[in-house]
C-alpha cells in the first residue's frame, strides 16, 4: 500500500529509500543486528532528504526524515487513556514473591506451576503509543494513569519507535506501551557535555529522560540519546493478538519495536526467582538502569480470570532491587589530602542503606562540585550508589534546608601539615603546597627523590620506601641518609648484603648535579628538562631559590604556572629546612658557570618574535636571546626594543611599524647571535 500511488510523477526511489531505511531501523533496533554501517545509513538518509527537497509534495508524515517537528509547542495537551495505564504491586523479598504466586494459585484454584514472563523493569518514563493502520498517530505519557500528556512530537524523534509498523498482522488499532529511557553511556556523555559547558547536571538517567521528553521543542528531544523498549499492549481493535504475553512481545518485535533482550519465560515461581538473582548479579553491567524485575502470568486467558484489584493487575508484580538512590543528611565535610597533595572534600553522612550497602561517606570531588550542587552542611541530600561506583551526592533537597545550615569552608591550610592550600587557575583541584614536608605526600616525595632520574639510589624502591615510612624510620628526605645497616637489614626480603648495597648507593648518590637535585625535589610541573634549564640559567641553587617569578619566567620554557610553583616552593620555610638537611647530610654538586647578569651583552633589551623563523625554532631563538640576557616578550609595546619578523608576520609587525620600533629579519638575528658567540 503505497501512499504515492496517486503521484506517479515522483521518482520511485523516494519510496524505495524509505522502505530501505525502515528496514535498517528494524534490523538495528528490533533485531539488534544491523546490516549496514552508520555512515551508509546516513548516506541513505541524506539521499532521501535531497529527493524530498526536490519534490516537497512527496513528503509524508511517516517519512523517516520527518521525525523532528519544525515548530515548538506552546503547551502539552491532555490525553485521556482509552484504557487506564495501571501501576504494579511491588515485592521486596522472596517471601513477597512466593506469597504473590500463592495468591495467583488460590484465585485460579490450582496447585500446578504457573508460567511467568520475566522482564527487566527499566528505570524510565512509561508511555503509550497509538497506531492506526500501522501509522503512529499519538504518543502520550502515563501521567496519573487516566490522563497523560500528548508528547507525539517528541516520541516521533526517537529512532527506536517506528513511525510505520513493520511486518504484517498487526491490529488496525494498536496501543503499544513501553518505557522511554536513556542508556547509561548516553547519559554520561550528556552530563559530560553539560559539565564542560558549566550547566546543571542531570541527577540520573531517568531524570534526564523525563527532562528530555518534557521539551516543548522537539528538536531538543531529538538531540537526546533516548530509546524506547516496548513491554505490553493496551487498547486493541480490529485484529487478534497471541495467546501469551511472551507471544505478544515477540509480535511487537516483528512489528519493529525494540523489546528487552533479557526477557525470559519461567516455568514456575522458582525459575522466576532464579532469573531475578541472575539479572541482579549483572545489573551494573547492563547498558541501562533497571530497578527490578516484572513477573507477569504468561497466559492471557489466566490473566483475564485473575482480573484487577483497585488499580493494579492481580497477574503481575514488580520485584524491586535495592534502591540506588536514597536521601540522607550531610552532617559535616572533612578534607583529605591525597598522595599528590590534592585536597578532597569528603561528605560525612547520616548512615543510609543505598545500592545494597550502608553508606556514611561520599566524595564531593572539588570546590566546583560543591558550588554546582549548592550544598551546605545540614542539608538533606540524595545519594546515588550504582554498582561499585563510589557513592555520589547527586542533589540537594533545598526545600528541606534547615535555618542553621552552614556553608562549606575550604581550608586555607593543609589539615595534615598546615602548609598553604592552593588552587591554580584552570584547575579545579586544590592542593597542599607542603610537598616535601606533608606526611600525606611523604611516600611519593621520597620515592621520587630516590628514583633513577633523580638521585638514583639503586635498591631504594617503592616497597622499601613504604615500609620505612610506615615504620617511622624515614619521615623526611634527609632521613634516608641516616639509615643504618641494622635498620635496613631488618626489612622484609632484605639481608646484610642488600643493606650494604643500599648504603653504598646512598653514599654514591650524594654526589649529584644541580639539575638532578632540582628535579629530585619534586616541585610541581618541574620535570627533567625544566630542571636542566633552571640549572643552566641560574648556575647555583642559591640563585634559583632567590629568584622571583619574573626572573623565573626568563628561563626557556618556563611560563607563569611553573614560575608560580617554584617561587611558592622556596617561600616555604619547611622546604628550605629540608634542602639544608640534605646538604648537611652530604648531598653536593658543582655550580655551573654563568656570566653575571650585568655582564650579558643583551642585558636590558626586550625582543619580540613574530612570523615564521626558518633556521631556528621559535623556542631555540628565545633560548639564545635569554642566554644573552635579553627579555623576550609575547606582545609588542613601547617597551619593546627589537621585533624579529619572519615571513607571515601580521599584527605584531604592523604595531611595531606604527610605534616606530626597530624591526630585524631572521638573517640579522642569526648574525647577532653569532657575534655574541652563540653557535647557530
Ligand atoms: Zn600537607
Amino acid at each position: 500500500m503505497s501512499t504515492l500511488s496517486l503521484f506517479d510523477n515522483f521518482p520511485p526511489e523516494i519510496e524505495q529509500l524509505r522502505q530501505e531505511i525502515n528496514h535498517h531501523n528494524y534490523r538495528y533496533y528490533a533485531l539488534d543486528d544491523p546490516q549496514i554501517t552508520d555512515a551508509d545509513y546516513d548516506r541513505l538518509m541524506q539521499r532521501l532528504r535531497e529527493l524530498e527537497t526536490q519534490y516537497p509534495a512527496a513528503i509524508t508524515p511517516d517519512s523517516p526524515t520527518q521525525r523532528v517537528g519544525a515548530t515548538p509547542l506552546s503547551a502539552f495537551t491532555t490525553v485521556v487513556h482509552e484504557l487506564p495505564m495501571l501501576s504494579l504491586d511491588n515485592a521486596f523479598s522472596d517471601e513477597d514473591l512466593l506469597a504473590f504466586n500463592q495468591r495467583v494459585q488460590d484465585r485460579l484454584k490450582i496447585t500446578d506451576d504457573v508460567e511467568y514472563a520475566c522482564e527487566l523493569k527499566l528505570d524510565g518514563i512509561a508511555v503509550s503509543l497509538l497506531y492506526r493502520d500501522g501509522l503512529l498517530v499519538r504518543g502520550a505519557t502515563r501521567g496519573d494513569g487516566t490522563n497523560g500528556e500528548d508528547i507525539t512530537q517528541n516520541v516521533r524523534t526517537i529512532k527506536s519507535i517506528p513511525l510505520r509498523l513493520a511486518g504484517t498482522g498487526y491490529p488496525a488499532v494498536l496501543e503499544v506501551r513501553g518505557e522511554i529511557y536513556m542508556p547509561k553511556a548516553g547519559f554520561n556523555a550528556l552530563n559530560e557535555k553539560a559539565r564542560a559547558a558549566d550547566e546543571k547536571l542531570f541527577v540520573n538517567p531517568r531524570n534526564a529522560a523525563a527532562g528530555s521528553l518534557r521539551q516543548l521543542d522537539s528538536r531538543i528531544t531529538a538531540s537526546r540519546p533516548l530509546e524506547m523498549c516496548a513491554y505490553s499492549v493496551g487498547w486493541v481493535d480490529g485484529g487478534t493478538l497471541p495467546e501469551t504475553h511472551s507471544g505478544i512481545l515477540a509480535a511487537l518485535k516483528t512489528w519493529g519495536f525494540l523489546t528487552n533482550r533479557e526477557t525470559q519465560v519461567a516455568k514456575n515461581i522458582h525459575e522466576a526467582m532464579a532469573f531475578y538473582r541472575q539479572i541482579g548479579e549483572k545489573r551494573n553491567e547492563l547498558a541501562y538502569d533497571i530497578d527490578g524485575i516484572v513477573f507477569k502470568v504468561n497466559s492471557r486467558q489466566l490473566q483475564e480470570s485473575l482480573g484487577f484489584i483497585s488499580r493494579a493487575p492481580r497477574w503481575a508484580i514488580a520485584y524491586k532491587f535495592p534502591a540506588q538512590e536514597e536521601s540522607t543528611i550531610l552532617l559535616d565535610v572533612e578534607f583529605q589530602v591525597g598522595r599528590t597533595g590534592a585536597v578532597t572534600p569528603v561528605a560525612r553522612l547520616q548512615p543510609v542503606f543505598v545500592g545494597g550497602v550502608t553508606v556514611s561517606n561520599a566524595t564531593l570531588h572539588n570546590r566546583d562540585e560543591i558550588n554546582r550542587l549548592g550544598i551546605k552542611i545540614g542539608d538533606t541530600v540524595i545519594i546515588r550508589r550504582a554498582g561499585d561506583v563510589i557513592p555520589q551526592i547527586v542533589q540537594v533537597v533545598e526545600t528541606k534546608r534547615p535555618t542553621d545550615a552552614r556553608a562549606i569552608a575550604f581550608p586555607e591550610h593543609c589539615p595534615v601539615c598546615n602548609s598553604p592550600v592552593e588552587t591554580v587557575a584552570d584547575e579545579a583541584v586544590a592542593r597542599c603546597s607542603g610537598g616535601l614536608v606533608c606526611a600525606a605526600q611523604r611516600k611519593e616525595a621520597i620515592k621520587h627523590f630516590a628514583s633513577r632520574k633523580a638521585m638514583n639510589v639503586e635498591g631504594l624502591g617503592d616497597k622499601l620506601v613504604e615500609q620505612l615510612v610506615d615504620l617511622g624510620l624515614v619521615s623526611n628526605l634527609a632521613d634516608i641518609y641516616a639509615l643504618t645497616r641494622e635498620q635496613l637489614a631488618a626489612m622484609e626480603r632484605m639481608g646484610e648484603k642488600s643493606a650494604d648495597n643500599i648504603l653504598t648507593a646512598l653514599e654514591n648518590s650524594k654526589k649529584t648535579s644541580l639539575a638532578k637535585f632540582i628535579y629530585a625535589l619534586g616541585i610541581r610541573e618541574v620535570g627533567e628538562s625544566t630542571a636542566r634549564n633552571f640549572a643552566n640559567y641560574f648556575g647555583s641553587f642559591e640563585a634559583l631559590a632567590a629568584a622571583d617569578q619574573d626572573a623565573l619566567q626568563q628561563v626557556p620554557d618556563v611560563g607563569p604556572v611553573v614560575a608560580h610553583f617554584v617561587a611558592e616552593f622556596f617561600v616555604q620555610e619547611s622546604n628550605r629546612v629540608a634542602v639544608a638537611a640534605l646538604r648537611n647530610a652530604g648531598v653536593h654538586w658543582d655550580n655551573i658557570e654563568v656570566a653575571a647578569p650585568e655582564a650579558l651583552p643583551l642585558k636590558g633589551l626586550t625582543y619580540v618574535l613574530t612570523g615564521t623563523l626558518e633556521a631556528l625554532s621559535r623556542d631555540d631563538a628565545k633560548a639564545h636571546l635569554l642566554a644573552l640576557g635579553a627579555k623576550v616578550a609575547g606582545s609588542v609595546s613601547a617597551k619593546t626594543d627589537y621585533v624579529v619578523a619572519g615571513p607571515g608576520a601580521g599584527s605584531k609587525l604592523a604595531k611595531a611599524e606604527e610605534l616606530g620600533l626597530k624591526v630585524i629579519d631572521e638573517a640579522r638575528l642569526l648574525e647577532l647571535l653569532r657575534e655574541h658567540g652563540r653557535q647557530v
